[in-house]
């Protein structure tokens, strides 16, 4: 974070320029000034010229859409600083520069935000936002298809944005729908935070990525690669090449059970150490992280050995599993939060009694293995895991960050600039600096002092562009 000098007359000025150019050429050929019979010659090439430079000063207005925030407050999420009256320059969707004694442009719009505290956008690493559960649990799995998920998803990409998430790395959601969603972020025709999406959950049969507790006659999902069920190592092979060749951004596979799922157990491996070290393999290759849904310690150390980015929940830590994460360089990413909800509201929203046991063997102990990370230095990212619970709550899991054993300045940097590090996306998002996207948002008071204010984000700007203002 720099302070630096911008000016955004030097674009104007330049298309000015060109502008004058082309004038000048038609008035020395109106009063004769050039020859007639060279500029008959000329002539078309000359036209030409005058739209292509006219084209290009317009361009350059058009671009110079120039924004400037009066920041009272601002966490410096990369120094893990709070700092005081900055000004940030935008032009466009990218921050120019920041600093306290920056002139504003003559042409700027001003946000007054000189009563806020100003952070930069938030970042979940584990969200399943197209998706929540209706309150029907067999409905959801036998009377939906992806094409109902595909129908409501960019209610919850815009609840997530507009809760302060500027960016979700998304881990699961079927048919592809995420990709869909994604791109029609990107092309403007949603809001929603950026995506980096998973697609299909990759997992061994009878896992927590397949369809358990039914009848064996209920095998419907065609083609067999669109179920994400794979074992060996060449249809694990297969199945991350079709993950990626239909959009995935990061791969995602089930090292152990899970918890909202019908399986036996929660934490048992559910890959061999060859079927996972295969997955990471392929997917480094085509040029991709993979991270790993782990409860259990034996799973999360053979998850760790085989090099995913981050471990997904990490349930179930001992000194190992920590020591082997510390060594690594592994994220983890625990949804500490959702535990509160699964108890409070599973029961009324039909999951059948085996899924809340599940869940309460190991809800606290999850928050204990991350209490553990932490003092132990583990690296640790921000991940909810919502769609488990409403789409934008998501903010809601940082007193329980607080709670077990973060500052509320580490938790903010855990959602921060840990997780763009996570994603791979760390010079395009997670702080406030000169070159990065103007995903910024603000609150009216100081998280520092009290995190859940970050429950109630007031404005949210995303590239430039304001989706919230609140204040
Ligand atoms: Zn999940």
């Amino acid at each position: 974070m720099l302070p630096a000098t911008y000016n955004p007359a030097v674009k104007i000025t330049a298309g000015f320029f060109l502008c004058l150019i082309s004038v000048a050429f038609l008035l020395l050929s109106h009063f004769n000034l050039i020859s007639i019979s060279y500029l008959s010659k000329k002539l078309t090439d000359m036209r030409k010229l005058f739209i292509l430079l006219l084209m290009a000063a317009n361009i350059s207005f058009a671009q110079n859409k120039v924004t400037a925030i009066k920041a009272g407050k601002l966490i410096d999420t990369e120094n893990g600083k709070l700092l005081t009256n900055q000004v940030i320059i935008i032009d466009s969707d990218t921050i120019q520069a920041i600093g306290s004694n920056l002139s504003i442009p003559a042409n700027a719009s001003i946000i007054d935000l000189s009563k806020a505290t100003v952070l930069p956008g938030l970042i979940d690493c584990h969200t399943h936002i197209t998706s929540q559960p209706s309150g029907d649990y067999y409905g959801d799995i036998f009377r939906k298809s992806p094409i109902d998920v595909a129908v409501t998803a960019h209610i919850y990409a815009k609840r997530t944005l507009e809760a302060g998430f500027t960016t979700c790395r998304d881990v699961g959601a079927p048919a592809f729908v995420d990709v869909a969603l994604r791109n029609a972020i990107n092309s403007g025709d949603v809001e929603g935070p950026r995506l980096l999406v998973a697609t299909l959950f990759i997992g061994s049969t009878g896992s927590h990525g397949d369809l358990n507790g039914f009848s064996p006659y209920l095998d419907w999902i065609q083609p067999k690669e669109m179920s994400g069920v794979a074992n060996g190592v060449d249809e694990l092979r297969k199945q991350v090449r079709y993950n990626i060749k239909y959009g995935a951004d990061v791969i995602k596979f089930g090292a152990s059970a899970g918890v909202l799922t019908e399986e036996e157990s929660v934490g048992a491996p559910q890959f061999t150490q060859e079927e996972m070290n295969t997955i990471v393999s392929e997917a480094k290759l085509w040029g991709k992280k993979a991270c790993a849904h782990a409860h259990g310690t034996e799973a999360i150390k053979m998850a760790v050995k085989a090099g995913v980015a981050s471990i997904e929940h990490g349930s179930m830590l001992d000194d190992e599993a920590i020591a082997l994460m510390k060594d690594h360089g592994t994220y983890l990413d625990a949804d500490i939060y959702n535990d509160e909800y699964i108890m409070s509201e599973y029961k009324r929203l039909g999951f059948p009694d085996k899924i809340l046991n599940k869940e309460k063997l190991i809800g606290q102990t999850q928050r204990e293995s991350f209490r553990k990370a932490v003092q132990a230095g583990v690296k640790i990212t921000f991940g909810t895991d919502a769609g488990v619970y409403p789409h934008g709550w998501n903010a809601r899991q940082f007193k329980y960050m607080v709670k077990y054993g973060l500052t509320p300045m580490k938790a903010i940097q855990a959602a921060t600039v840990n997780a763009a590090d996570l994603l791979g996306w760390e010079k395009r998002v997670g702080s406030i600096s000169v070159g990065k996207f103007a995903d910024i948002i603000a609150v009216d008071a100081n998280p520092l002092d009290d995190i859940r204010i970050l429950e109630n984000v007031k404005f949210v700007m995303k590239g430039g562009v304001v989706y919230k203002n609140t204040l």
